[in-house]
């Protein structure tokens, strides 16, 4: 197996990898490194957690040692390496990195983000950074204040460009891109690869050699499932599982940053303790969020796509997908957060049946079919819903279409207060016995198309 040396880092990088307990490169590391270390550009396909900040950051790093020195003259530390990142989150986090891995050298790094006061990224920068890590707005507000110089930057950094091309950073990406030396080495990341990035690798990298980490790497270690369920009683069942199988630090996504709000406040008032983070948060309550869910004082983070891009928790235990991505890709980069490292982790993914389709693409674009478990008493074609299961159909967060109305009875339903749904008692139908052992898993063979679990009442086949 290659070593860390065998891959020509310096003594002092490798110093640094040792005390943070890197004892073997990651594969995407032991590809990058020896070319990136010659200058070649590069085009990864990787997600998070495949080591892939090391496998850029490593090279970039050796190859400013040249220019590391101790002299307090800020025209001695001009902005050499440029890392963009598309949210402040993962901008943070790999300048974090850089940090530890610049630990013996004396190299300086900056991270600078929007949502925070850009005054007090100035007079860092007035002191010279050789390596920044920036989002694209940002740094684009730097420029136009004049508080930074890019024309000695040698390399540059797209990190999750798909991301920032959904995010809509293109235009921003063109404009920082033009104000760089065409002289410079390139690397640009990205988990998926649709055609606007392959349009972007060519306008932007020279030649490069492209590096793939297959797509499950990481997720071998992912067991995936699906529930299928009503969306109405999707709430009931997060609860569920969370509470049978002892459940803890739960990643879950939903779609909308309304709805992440309403799930968090439900599961609190059910007395399972949560935070939501989103686009609307303060970068402050992001942070002190991911905090408290990195430090086990909160049981679950419900978080939309946006916020949760890049968020690195070491062996991260579940994701739930509590709504499922309507696109697929979003899923990659959503189960990337479990399974860390070898670890193992789990997806689970609560499917309406409006969500099917996507549940299609998914497998299609995962290339496997993810087994699918109905959980006894969480029916997905359940016809005799008890009372205080349901609730009158309210208004769906996303485009302002209303929600489809449950399936079940078309008889009356009394409103229940939202937290009864969580405290209401609850009884197993078919005497499906659940007490605090996980739900039994019985996967169903594929044939049976998880649509038409909707369409027709289907039992749970206790194992047993
Ligand atoms: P990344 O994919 O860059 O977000 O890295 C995922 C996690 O793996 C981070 O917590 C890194 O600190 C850690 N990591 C990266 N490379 C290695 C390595 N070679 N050995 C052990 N941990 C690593």
């Amino acid at each position: 197996m290659t070593t860390f040396a065998e891959l020509g880092l310096a003594p002092d990088i490798l110093r640094a990898l040792d005390e943070m307990g890197y004892a073997t490169p990651t594969p995407i590391q032991a590809q990058v490194i020896p070319l990136a270390l010659h200058g070649g550009d590069i085009l990864g396909a990787a997600q998070t957690g495949t080591g892939k900040t090391a496998a850029f950051a490593l090279p970039l790093i050796q190859r400013l040692l040249p220019f590391a020195n101790t002299s307090t003259s800020p025209a001695k530390h001009p902005i050499r390496a440029l890392i963009l990142t598309p949210t402040r989150e993962l901008a943070i986090q790999v300048e974090e990195s850089i940090q530890a891995y610049t630990r013996h050298v004396p190299l300086r790094s900056l991270v600078v983000y929007g949502g925070v006061n850009i005054n007090t990224q100035i007079p860092i920068l007035k002191t010279g950074v050789e390596i920044l890590v920036a989002t694209p707005g940002r740094l684009l507000d730097h420029v136009q204040n004049k508080t930074l110089l890019l024309n000695q930057v040698n390399t540059l950094v797209l990190d999750e460009a798909d991301r920032m091309l959904d995010m809509g950073f293109m235009p921003d990406l063109k404009r920082i891109v033009a104000l760089l030396p065409a002289q410079r080495v390139n690397m640009m990341f990205s988990a998926t690869f649709p055609e606007e990035i392959r349009k972007l690798a060519d306008s932007i990298l020279n030649s490069p050699t492209f590096i793939e980490v297959a797509r499950n790497e990481t997720a071998v270690t992912v067991t995936q499932v699906v529930h299928p369920v009503q969306q109405e009683r999707k709430r009931q069942l997060l609860a569920h599982l969370i509470r049978s199988r002892d459940l803890n630090q739960v990643l879950v996504f939903t779609g909308t940053k309304l709805g992440c709000n309403r799930l968090s406040n439900e599961l609190n008032k059910a007395g399972i303790h949560a935070d939501a983070i989103h686009g609307d948060k303060t970068q402050q309550e992001r942070i002190k969020a991911l905090d408290a869910f990195k430090a086990g004082s909160i049981r679950v983070l419900v978080a939309t796509d946006v916020a949760a891009r890049g968020i690195d928790i070491e062996a991260l235990p579940f994701v739930v997908n509590y709504d499922l991505p309507h696109n697929a890709e979003d899923y990659v980069h959503r189960i990337g957060r479990t399974g860390r490292a070898g670890a193992s982790g789990e997806a689970i993914s609560l499917v309406s049946e409006m969500e099917t389709r996507y549940l299609k693409d998914i497998e299609k674009l995962i290339g496997r079919s993810i087994d699918v478990v109905i959980v006894p008493g969480f029916e997905p074609g359940a016809a005799d819903v008890p009372a205080y299961e349901s609730h009158p159909p309210r208004q769906r967060e996303r485009n302002g279409r209303a929600e489809r109305p449950a399936r079940g009875p078309a008889g009356a339903r009394p409103a229940t207060p939202r937290d009864a749904l969580f405290d209401a008692p609850y009884e197993p139908r078919d005497s499906a016995r659940l007490d605090s052992t996980p739900a039994p898993a019985h996967p169903l063979p594929r044939k049976k198309q998880v649509a038409a679990l909707f369409r027709s009442p289907v039992k749970s086949d206790t194992p047993g």
